[in-house]
């Protein structure tokens, strides 16, 4: 049985269609883990799509490579919050990163603002947490946030309340994870744990492949 017209008519994607999602994460590889088969949808459905990555610690050169190499295969904008160098978001005082933030906002005006979840293992993905909450009282857009992020996976709480089926962008998203080299396969790590990620979170709700989003609030109309 399809889907009724009306369903494809407010559909997740027609929502952000020739609209800008801003994605922010801490680093280059969170938005691919967390979110990349979503962004990578939302890309191909209309949406202009901006990756905005607030720092690169390390090999700065290769791994804003791998960043931009990825957010291609996304179809996806690639901004580098703090760009220039190797930094770390904890070299910024608070007022520092939300004023990174908020310029970020004010300059693309987005219709939904996606970043990392309040539960995040790594305190700095959690200052990029709060940094963007902050960000709302800017504007009335969309706000959610993704499923912790680390390149070896292990348990953290975390509660999806909405699940986007990413079957259509599954491939682009792990090639996209795979083009952080540097991340994963110069330390050896199995990405396959990435994919079964997104058949899991499918298989809660009925779809081959999904990635689950929390919530923080939805503007409707
Ligand atoms: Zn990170």
């Amino acid at each position: 049985m399809g889907k009724p017209e009306a369903l494809f008519a407010r559909s997740f994607s027609a929502r952000y269609a020739a609209r800008t999602v801003l994605a922010i994460g801490a680093h280059p590889d969170d938005l691919e883990l967390g979110v990349g088969g979503t962004l990578a949808r939302l890309a191909r459905e209309g949406a202009h799509v901006v990756m905005a990555v607030a720092s690169i610690p390390g090999d700065f050169a290769t791994r804003r490579r791998e960043a931009e190499a990825a957010a291609a295969l996304l179809g996806c904008e690639l901004r580098i919050l703090l760009d220039g160098g190797a930094r770390r978001i904890e070299d910024l005082k608070s007022y520092e990163l939300v004023a990174l933030i908020d310029r970020a906002v004010r300059e693309l005006s987005p219709a939904a603002l996606v970043t990392h979840c309040a539960s995040e293992v790594h305190r700095d993905h959690v200052l990029v947490h709060n940094a963007c909450l902050s960000a709302q009282r800017l504007g009335h857009f969309d706000f959610m946030t993704f499923q912790p992020t680390m390149c070896r996976p292990m348990p953290v709480p975390f509660q999806a309340r909405a699940y986007f089926d990413v079957t259509p962008t599954i491939d682009a998203k792990m090639q996209a994870i795979a083009a952080h080299a540097s991340q994963f396969a110069s330390r050896g790590i199995d990405l396959e744990i990435f994919r079964d990620l997104a058949r899991l979170t499918g298989r809660l709700v009925g779809l081959p492949y999904a990635e689950g989003l929390d919530i923080g609030r939805m503007v409707l109309d």
